[in-house]
């Protein structure tokens, strides 16, 4: 059996829910199906869950005429989607009492924000069974606290508690096309808790390792991942498989289709994933699985990201001293400071820091920590740094494909800063200033793709 998660684009619309209808339908493996809130329906359109906030705010702030705008707003966008599918039953009369309900929630309850935030999901939920039941589907809304979703006390940021999975393996029991609600869980209290942001993804992962499905179909609206960034490289290559591995890395690196923390309970129970488009489902998009068959560049995607800083650190003889890389970490930690990568030499480190944590005072703080703690010769911060990452399990197996990125990097005459290797060889990073970003990444892809 397969789980197939809709994001909020496939289901925008009567129009989108119905491509969703046919492509569950299509399939007699697809019985789990996880739903998003309706999101956009175009570029200015605005998304449930984030009318849901402003909804939120307006009632947080007792603003009676924000309230009855977006209960309006929120009302009214569930039932055009209604009224298009041609539905008759109560379940719209059942999502505005819903809605207009949260207006009554106790708002010194942590969890009222989650309430409001997951309202969309549920909502979404029963309206997709209900239309999958009237067009001929027997289908069945599962709330997460029937589905076995228990969740840690986190508002926001849920977590799934050990022994969920136990529950949720029921599921497989249950006879019809099962509609399931994203994005939130339920806490040992009975409270509506929410994954971050995009936490859909999450759900459809936990399903799917709860189930033990055979396929995770993560249906979105594009083809699958590019290679690299089509805003940067033209007309990229698709991926077509890639492995839990590689994915983690360029996610890392930049790569945003899928939630980071979706991959993990998928990838725990060796559920292999696919990402697929709605409006082209004949497209085999990209699969994530924990080992790839298909072997051929050693490199299978390139990612870029900028607005790095590297704090340097120098002193004569640092090899000799023991204990200086602890002190120079333990700076950072006491200022609460987090590091991606330190390529070091033999009398120097450089600490790369995403430039956002490098305010003014944390950044002085450093610099005189530092001095004072391990009196170096120089100390210093330098900015405006990009990451080009090449990324492919591969590459272990291959000589001369770091030659070949710093050859493609020579002949545009970038220089690069610093560079950086893991010893699993999953990933090398360029590290180069932020100005040669886009040449970078154009001239490393072309080494590999063309
Ligand atoms: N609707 C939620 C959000 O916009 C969750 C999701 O779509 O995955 O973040």
């Amino acid at each position: 059996m397969k789980v197939a998660k809709f994001g909020g684009s496939s289901l925008a619309s009567a129009s989108q829910i119905k491509k969703v209808f046919d492509i569950v339908q299509a399939d007699k493996q697809r019985k789990f199906i996880v739903v998003s809130a309706p999101g956009k329906r175009s570029g200015a359109d605005t998304k449930v869950t984030d009318a849901l906030i402003a909804y939120y705010k307006a009632y947080k702030s007792a603003d009676e005429k924000g309230i009855h705008y977006y209960q309006n707003w929120i009302i009214e966008r569930f039932r055009e989607i209604y009224d298009e599918l041609g539905l008759k039953s109560p379940v719209i009369n059942q999502i505005a009492e819903n809605i207009n309900h949260l207006a009554q929630l106790d708002l010194d309850n942590v969890f009222t924000y989650d309430t409001f935030l997951a309202a969309g999901e549920n909502n979404n939920a029963k309206l997709v069974a209900d239309f999958f039941n009237h067009s001929g589907l027997p289908s069945r809304y599962v709330h997460p606290s029937d589905a076995g979703i228990m969740v840690s006390s986190d508002p926001g940021n849920a977590r799934l508690l050990g022994g969920a999975y136990e529950h949720i393996k029921y599921l497989n029991e249950l006879e019809e096309t099962l509609i399931i609600p994203g994005f939130f869980g339920i806490t040992k209290e009975g409270e509506v808790c929410t994954f971050s942001r995009g936490g859909s993804d999450i759900t459809g992962s936990i399903i799917a390792a709860g189930v033990r499905a055979e396929l995770y179909e993560n249906f979105t609206d594009v083809n699958g991942i590019f290679a690299a960034h089509p805003g940067i490289v033209k007309n990229p290559a698709y991926i077509s498989e890639l492995t839990y591995r590689e994915m983690r890395e360029l996610a890392y690196s930049g790569f945003s289709v899928l939630h980071d923390e979706a991959l993990v309970p998928a990838y725990r129970a060796h559920v292999p994933l696919v990402i697929k488009n709605t409006n082209n489902p004949d497209h085999p998009g990209t699969k994530i699985v924990v080992q790839r068959e298909t072997k051929g560049s050693p490199v299978v995607g390139i990612a870029s990201s900028s607005a790095f800083s590297s704090l340097y650190v120098s002193k004569y003889l640092m090899n000799r001293e023991v204990g200086f890389g602890r002190k120079v970490l333990s700076v950072l930690e006491n200022l609460g400071v987090r590091f991606e990568h330190m390529p070091t030499g033999i009398d120097d480190m450089s600490i790369i820091i995403r430039s956002r944590y490098l305010t003014q005072p944390i950044s002085k703080a450093l610099i005189s920590n530092l001095t004072e703690s391990l009196h170096p010769d120089e100390v210093y911060i330098d900015r405006d740094f990009s990451i080009i990452t090449i990324v492919g399990e591969d590459m272990k197996e291959h000589v001369g494909v770091t030659a070949r990125a710093t050859a493609a990097l020579s002949k545009q005459g970038i220089s690069i800063a610093m560079l950086s290797q893991g010893s699993s060889e999953v990933s090398v990073m360029f590290i180069v200033k932020e100005k040669y970003e886009k040449e970078a990444l154009k001239a490393i892809y072309s080494a590999f793709f063309d």
